[in-house]
């Protein structure tokens, strides 16, 4: 039976995507080759790619726009230390909404000054601090959009005339935003994009080449974008994933759909959450993520017996992080509502049932 995957990440991905993958493994387009034993100069590869990072401009409407898409390696967690090397000359600012955040801030570190110019670390990281002081100095104003262990989510972006960055691992293509008020912003591909082993850095032209520092090749932006991500062998699998969720994406309809169904998705989880007086929601209510909602039983005394009738309802992967505890309900592009009602089912059976 297939289940119903809430997993916060590596995530579900639209099952044609999977199958359309799995069928390129064995072989690409009646090539005669598989996706993974040709060369990634190749024209098929090279097309491939080219596919894959106008469909990621094209979506958040930064064509023609002065911003590279750039697949890169080495995840999200890379992209901390990347930034800094890129753009950090004197001093850097930083949100601090959890895990995420407090992580990137410490490879920052090691490259310049970096100021934590708000934190919600006082209440366990359940809100997104607003209206916080941002210095008109700083090289880079550093956010994470969606903070995916503690189900936080930023509806407004801070205004600031500093270049701003974003860790947007957990909801890029999610919902529309200005994308264009970003200097930078990146993903791990597999939270929302595609499988495990791409990361996709968006990078404004006019923000590089302005640190005076040398910047080795692998962390250079200038130069992944200089050779079209292909300096070195792109993780070719995971490229070509993406480039077909991206596709799958376009054809539904682009971002502007996709938010609707999010949004529908995020309206019935929190609704049966609030409604449920066995659950509590973690999260801030004007904060909550629409893409990972994280709730916790008010007694612990149904533990046992909701997550046997989880496990028999088909639900997988929603178990809280560690520093949260309780649940969390991952609901990326590619999970159905049907998926979400399952769970909101199960919910009120226990209720019901208390
Ligand atoms: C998962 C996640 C990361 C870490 O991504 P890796 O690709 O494993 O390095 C970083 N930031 C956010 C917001 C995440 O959700």
């Amino acid at each position: 039976m297939k289940k119903h995957n809430f997993s916060a990440g590596p995530c579900i991905l639209p099952q044609s995507v999977m199958q359309q993958a799995a069928e390129a493994v064995v072989e690409l387009d009646n090539s005669g080759l598989s996706l993974i034993e040709i060369s990634h100069r190749s024209p098929a590869f090279v097309s491939i790619m080219d596919k894959a990072t106008s469909l990621a401009l094209e979506l958040l409407g930064l064509e023609g726009k002065g911003y590279q898409a750039l697949f890169l390696q080495g995840g999200a967690s890379q992209q901390f230390l990347n930034v800094a090397y890129n753009l950090l000359e004197n001093k850097a600012g930083y949100a601090n909404t959890g895990t995420w955040s407090t992580k990137a801030m410490k490879e920052a570190k090691l490259l310049g000054e970096v100021v934590e110019l708000s934190s919600s670390k006082d209440a366990n990281f359940n809100y997104i601090p607003k209206g916080f002081d941002i210095p008109s100095d700083l090289d880079y104003l550093h956010i994470t959009t969606n903070n995916t262990i503690f189900g936080t989510q930023y509806k407004a972006l801070p205004e600031t005339s500093v270049p701003l960055v974003s860790d947007s691992s957990s909801d890029i293509f999610s919902r529309s935003l200005d994308f264009s008020k970003f200097a930078i912003l990146y993903a791990g591909a597999q939270k929302n994009m595609g499988p495990a082993g791409a990361t996709l850095v968006i990078v404004k032209d006019e923000v590089l080449g302005k640190v005076s520092r040398q910047i080795p090749s692998m962390l250079d932006y200038k130069i992944h974008a200089d050779k079209e991500s292909m300096f070195n062998t792109p993780p070719v699998f995971a490229v070509y994933t993406s480039m077909l969720n991206l596709e799958w994406l376009k054809n539904k309809g682009g971002i502007a759909v996709i938010e609707k169904e999010n949004d529908a998705k995020a309206a019935l989880m929190y609704g049966e959450i609030d409604r449920n007086p066995l659950f509590n929601g973690f999260a801030a209510t004007e904060d909550r993520s629409n893409m990972n909602a994280t709730f916790t039983l008010a007694d612990e005394v149904h533990k046992e017996r909701f997550e046997a009738m989880a496990k028999e309802a088909g639900l997988n992967g929603i178990n809280g992080h560690r520093s949260v505890g309780g649940y969390r309900a991952s609901m990326y592009n590619a999970l159905p509502i049907e998926s979400v009602q399952v769970l909101v089912d199960v919910m009120k059976t226990l209720e019901q049932n208390a």
